[in-house]
């Protein structure tokens, strides 16, 4: 049986961890089935413990820019450790990684590490908050920015009422903070900003959206927010933990020109290891503890074997900026690939695209928001999500993720998987 060390190891993590898995989407539980347990990777593939091989689409969902167990990462990984691993006091190597961040992204001046997105999005909105002395946020349906409460919101009744809690555990009160809009829709934000004039902090967003597969931004949408925020004195928060470091070595404010006044990135910047950062102007980081009111603290934040992994990526990235050329050269190939295989099996789809980000969405309308995203058939996208895993190639379990690719996939990976996509969606159709 292909997966059968896997599902004992699942069936035993069931015992002791919730569900089995310590983050929900891994657990398969929109695919079905019993997630594969990973035993090792390198480059584009990674081996299961029943020693199948995969052509991985995740790459950790999105940090593993130049593909698993990248040499400079592991040198500098390793060299560290053996100087010890944690301080909780200050390293010079937190003020290269910063000097180094800084100097790739647009329009911010100082940083703040943490160790995810999470904290990272849930710092970010406090100081707006603290800076700008106002509460509510807007933020956009079917945007994800971690699983802090003030996020875990969904559109309440009406398009201009209060969000309501989407999880047990989180208060009315917290909602009621939150603002929901529809992404690519200028006119739902203003809505909002008429009808909560001056307690609007920030809006955040993703800049690119990867969270409802992936959504790229309508042309002028991101300009009305900028446009938006600055007349109404509100902070434009970019949610680049996907898009940084991935679109561009400035991330999404480079790939596309428009300038945020907040940024919080993740993934990428720790090359693998667990690292978060929000980052803004100096005025604006000025109000951050311990330089100012606004508290927000960690242990292990800058934790230095972090810190090595994330400035060995960043290195990386920054000696050899025609990484995201090939990258996004490899994924509209991809695109051509998967789309020729569509047409020819007569299923509906979408294919959304934007740099290294790519989804394939079972329906016949344009997927450019969460209601146009949540109307895929979910049946079909199970049955491509499995036909692929059993012909080894690993696609994110959901389907609203979106595919990162890496360097490390090859022109021959990509043309196994179209192949193994015409097979699958032959049998589907
Ligand atoms: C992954 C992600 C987060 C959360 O980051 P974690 O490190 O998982 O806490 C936040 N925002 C976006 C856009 C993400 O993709």
């Amino acid at each position: 049986m292909r997966y059968q060390r896997s599902s004992a190891l699942f069936q035993q993590a069931s015992q002791v961890l919730p569900g089995g898995v310590n983050s929900p989407v891994r657990a398969f539980k929109a695919v079905g089935g019993t997630p594969v347990f990973v035993k090792h990777a390198q480059g584009a593939y990674f081996w299961d413990e029943d020693n199948n091989q995969y052509i991985d689409y995740i790459a950790s969902w999105g940090p593993l820019l130049f593909g698993h167990a990248h040499q400079a990462v592991l040198d500098a990984v390793i060299g560290r450790a053996k100087k010890g691993t944690s301080f909780g006091m200050p390293t010079a190597l937190e003020t290269e990684l910063a000097e180094l961040a800084v100097s790739l992204v647009p329009n911010i001046d100082k940083i703040r590490f943490v160790n995810s997105g999470t904290e990272a999005c849930m710092s970010a909105i406090r100081l707006a908050r603290g800076y700008t002395g106002k509460d509510k946020i807007i933020k956009f349906a079917g945007c994800y920015h971690g699983h802090a409460d003030a996020f875990l919101i969904q559109a309440g009744s009406g398009a201009v009422t209060f969000g309501s809690p989407n999880s047990p555990g989180v208060t009315a009160g917290t909602a009621q903070d939150t603002l929901l809009a529809r992404y690519n829709d200028l006119e739902s934000v203003d809505a909002l900003l008429q009808a909560n004039k001056d307690s609007i902090a920030a809006v955040i967003l993703e800049p690119v959206a990867g969270n409802m597969g992936c959504i790229p931004p309508d042309p002028g949408f991101l300009q009305g927010l900028r446009e938006r925020c600055t007349q109404e004195g509100i902070l434009l928060i970019f949610d680049e933990v996907m898009t940084g470091f991935r679109l561009a070595a400035g991330g999404a404010q480079e790939a596309l020109g428009i300038p945020a006044d907040m940024v919080a990135f993740g993934k990428v910047i720790g090359g693998g290891l667990p690292v978060g950062a929000f980052a803004a102007s100096a005025e604006i980081m000025s109000h951050l503890a311990p330089e100012g009111p606004v508290y927000q603290a960690g242990t292990l934040s800058g934790n230095p074997l972090a810190m090595s992994a994330g400035l060995a990526m960043l290195q990386t990235l920054a000696a050899d900026r025609q990484v995201f050329t090939r990258l996004a050269e490899k994924t509209a190939y991809l695109h051509q690939g998967l789309e020729a295989a569509l047409k020819d099996s007569g299923i509906s789809y979408r294919i959304n695209r934007m740099g290294s980000m790519i989804s394939v969405h079972f329906t016949d309308e344009d997927v450019r928001d969460f209601e146009s995203a949540a109307k895929g058939n979910n049946e079909k996208f199970k049955a491509y999500f499995h036909g692929m895993l059993d012909r080894g190639i690993y696609l994110p379990p959901s389907a609203f993720e979106s595919y990162f690719l890496n360097d490390a996939l090859s022109y021959e990976d990509l043309d196994r998987t179209i192949a193994a996509a015409g097979e699958v969606f032959r049998s589907m159709g």
